[in-house]
């Protein structure tokens, strides 16, 4: 096991273009890491140049201490996952597993037999050792390829996407197994993905990328309640974030639809006639009707049509018009709630280093 230290690395391919645009990061021995982002953002490169699969412009690579640009992949003592598993099909899942330990010199057969045991056994494979990758589940194959990343001893496990090919259900399931294999293992994990729920349940800490460069790396619950930007803000969240232009005037926020105090993390931070993006969250709106007196008596209360109605079996959100294309989303608490007799929670997300940033991002 062993921290990743990155320093201002660099990815520039041919034309100019910067895949990954001075990134810094530290992972710590033993941290569970997400690199999230939309598409093209960066993020399979960064997780490459980390394996030792593409080259590094500039910036320093350091795993456990060493720097390790020049390094062979196969000296980087790292695992990879991909998405597509890449198995041999000509092997049986034992050998699949056992094809790492092959590779070292000096491994004895009976200690390959143990260590193919051990991890079949965690990952429940022990029936299937003599199977060939054809006759598994897409979730076995999925399981074989981790077994293949675990059957040795490492510095880091490395995954790329590696649930995208599953359906729902397993996909679920998986995330749980990897969680757990992680925890028992103990073992540095940097894992890509661009969905929302594996980024938000499995990582410590979770790293957003955007157009090649670092946004925000924080735990999932302060990316959710602190976001350091629009684009962090509206991109970590489902149902996303609302954002609607509010003005300061004097201690007070107007928004289109009502007027609130200006939230106390802001306080200070604003200045009269300020104009403002606010970011509120679907689940900061509460039914008037069902919320406590003692609530209800600091929040704000507001009459608003309801558009749309969706329901998902476990929640229900509603799509509010206001002005001419425009509509905030938010989510019900019951779902007999009443729908046009509303309160809007206290707890108001006003994102001040957004506005000054949103130009930023732009331009970018
Ligand atoms: P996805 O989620 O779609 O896999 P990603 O965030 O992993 O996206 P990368 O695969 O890291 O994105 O690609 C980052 C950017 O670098 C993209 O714009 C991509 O088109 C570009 N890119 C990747 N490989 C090359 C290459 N060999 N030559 C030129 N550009 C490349």
């Amino acid at each position: 096991m062993a921290a990743i230290e990155m320093r201002n690395i660099v990815k520039e391919y041919g034309d100019g273009f910067k895949a990954v645009n001075d990134v810094s990061l530290d992972i710590a021995d033993g941290e569970f890491m997400i690199l999230v982002g939309p598409s093209g953002c960066g993020k399979s490169t960064l997780l490459r140049m980390i394996v030792g699969l593409e080259d590094i412009t500039s910036g320093d690579m350091v795993i456990g201490g060493e720097r390790v640009n020049d390094k062979e992949p196969r000296d980087r003592r790292l695992s990879m996952v991909f998405q597509n598993y890449a198995l041999y099909p000509h092997l049986t899942v034992f050998e699949n597993i056992a094809f790492p330990l092959r590779l070292q010199k000096g491994v004895t057969e009976d200690e390959i037999r143990t260590r193919v045991h051990d991890a079949a056994a965690m990952l429940e494979l022990n029936e299937h050792l003599d199977r060939k990758p054809a006759n598994l589940s897409g979730g076995q194959r999925q399981r074989v390829a981790m077994g293949r990343a675990i059957v040795r001893a490492v510095n880091a496990f490395l995954f790329d996407e590696p649930l995208s090919n599953l359906d729902a259900k397993l996909r679920g399931q998986m995330r749980t197994e990897i969680s757990r294999m992680q925890r028992r293992l103990g073992t540095t994990t940097v894992y890509v993905t661009h969905d929302q729920t594996e980024a938000m349940t499995l990582g410590d800490r979770v790293a957003v990328l955007r157009r090649g460069l670092l946004q925000q790396v924080a735990s999932p619950r302060e990316l959710y309640e602190q976001p350091v930007n629009m684009f962090v803000a509206g991109f970590i969240g489902s149902p996303p974030m609302n954002f609607l232009p509010a003005a300061v005037s004097g201690d007070r926020l107007k928004l289109p639809f009502l007027e609130v105090a200006v939230p106390s993390a802001a306080a200070g931070k604003v200045t009269d006639g300020q104009l403002l993006i606010a970011g509120l969250r679907p689940d900061h709106f509460e039914d008037a009707a069902l919320v406590d007196p003692a609530k209800k008596a600091t929040g704000v209360v507001f009459r608003a049509r309801v558009d749309v109605t969706e329901w998902l079996g476990d929640s229900q959100y509603a799509y509010i018009p206001f002005e001419a294309d425009q509509e905030i989303t938010r989510q019900l608490a019951d779902l007999a709630a009443e729908l046009d007799s509303e309160a809007l929670r206290t707890q108001l997300i006003v994102s001040i280093d957004a506005t000054s940033r949103l130009r930023e991002d732009q331009d970018a």
